[in-house]
C-alpha cells in the first residue's frame, strides 16, 4: 500500500462528563469543536469533535462522552499517550496556561530530541504536547490562546505493547519507515503525508494489560485521500490476513476498522467529505447534527443529550 497512509486522521477517545470534556478541549486546550453529532449506534451519547479550524484530517481529537463510568486502567494494549504539536519556543507559555487552568500531571521532558509537555486530560488521558515545525499547519486561535502558540494538530502517537515486533511491521506495512529508538521506544515516522507523522511504540513485556475507560483511547484513526486509496488498503490488508470491516459511512469521512496484534483498534479515514459537508466553516460545530436515520427521532435525542454549550 505504498504511500497509501497520509498521517494520522483522528484520535477517539472515551470521557464520562460530556461537558467537562467539551470545556477542556476547547478552552483549556483551544481547539475549535468541528461537529457536534451523536455516537452512531447509540443516540443517547455524544461524539464530540475538536480540531482547527476545518478539522483538518490529522488535527481530530474525538470523544464519547458516555456519562458516569469508571477511569480506564493505563497498561498494555492501547494508545498510551496522545501527541498534540506546538510551535517551537512554546511550551513555556503552555506550562503557564496548564498551569492556570488546573491541568493536573504537567511535566516537562526532553525525549528524541524533542521538547514535550506532558499533562493529564480531565478523565486521566495522558496527552502531551510536543515542540515541532508547524510546517505550513493553520492552528485555530481559541480562548485567551493566539496563533502563535496554539495547538496546530497531532504530532503522533505512543503505543503501550507487550511485545511491539509484529505492530512495528504492520506500520512498515502501512507505509511507516523505522525511525529512531531510545531504550524500551521505538520511533516510526511516515513521509509525504499530513505532519501527524509519527508512530511511537513503547515496549513493555511485564505490564498488564490496560482496561479500558473513561479517559482510555477507543481507536486511532489513519488517513487516506479518498474511498479508491481506502479500498486498496483494505485489500491489502486482507490480503496479509486481517479482518477488515466492511466501508462505513460516517457522514463526514468513510471508515474502515480492524484490530492490531497489539490490541490497538485501527481505523483508516477518508479525507473526503470533510466537516463542512453540512455546515458552514463559521459555524462549524454549533448545531447538533445527526446521520440521517436519526433526523425524524431529533427531539426525543435533543432531549436525552446533557446541555453542553
Ligand atoms: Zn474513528
Amino acid at each position: 500500500m505504498e504511500k497509501l497512509i497520509k498521517g494520522l486522521h483522528h484520535v477517539t477517545s472515551m470521557a464520562a462528563d460530556a461537558k467537562e470534556n467539551n470545556r477542556f478541549f476547547t478552552k483549556t486546550l483551544g481547539l475549535r469543536r468541528v461537529k457536534k453529532t451523536v455516537n452512531f449506534d447509540s443516540p443517547e451519547v455524544y461524539h464530540l469533535y475538536y480540531g482547527d479550524e476545518i478539522g483538518t484530517p490529522g488535527s481530530v481529537m474525538t470523544y464519547f462522552p458516555f456519562g458516569p463510568m469508571p477511569r480506564g486502567k493505563r497498561g498494555v494494549g492501547e494508545v498510551g499517550i496522545t501527541e498534540f504539536a506546538v510551535p517551537e519556543g512554546t511550551l513555556g507559555f503552555w506550562q503557564q496556561h496548564l498551569v492556570e487552568k488546573n491541568v493536573s500531571g504537567l511535566r516537562e521532558e526532553t525525549f528524541l530530541g524533542e521538547r514535550r509537555l506532558a499533562f493529564d486530560g480531565p478523565d486521566g488521558d495522558s496527552f502531551a504536547l510536543v515542540e515541532a515545525d508547524p510546517a505550513g499547519r493553520t492552528a485555530w486561535s481559541g480562548d485567551g490562546i493566539g496563533r502563535d502558540e496554539a495547538i496546530v494538530g497531532f504530532h503522533g502517537a505512543r503505543f503501550r505493547l507487550r511485545d511491539a515486533a509484529a505492530t512495528g511491521e504492520l506500520l512498515q506495512f502501512m507505509g511507516y519507515e523505522l525511525d529512531e529508538t531510545d531504550g524500551a521506544v521505538t520511533r516510526y515516522r511516515i513521509e509525504g503525508g499530513n505532519a501527524a507523522r509519527t508512530i511511537d511504540l513503547e515496549e513493555r513485556p511485564n505490564a498488564d494489560h490496560a482496561n479500558q475507560g473513561a479517559g482510555s483511547v477507543h481507536h486511532i484513526a489513519f488517513a487516506v485521500e479518498d474511498r479508491a486509496a481506502q479500498l486498496k488498503v483494505r485489500e491489502a490488508l486482507m490480503d496479509t490476513g486481517y479482518q477488515v470491516t466492511p466501508v462505513i459511512d460516517r457522514d463526514y469521512f468513510w471508515a474502515i476498522y480492524f484490530r492490531t496484534p497489539g490490541g490497538v483498534i485501527f481505523e483508516v479515514a477518508t479525507n473526503e467529505p470533510g466537516f463542512d459537508r453540512d455546515e458552514d466553516t463559521a459555524s462549524l460545530g454549533e448545531a447538533l447534527k445527526l446521520p440521517e436515520r436519526y433526523r425524524p427521532y431529533r427531539e426525543q435525542i435533543e432531549k436525552r443529550l446533557p446541555e453542553i454549550a
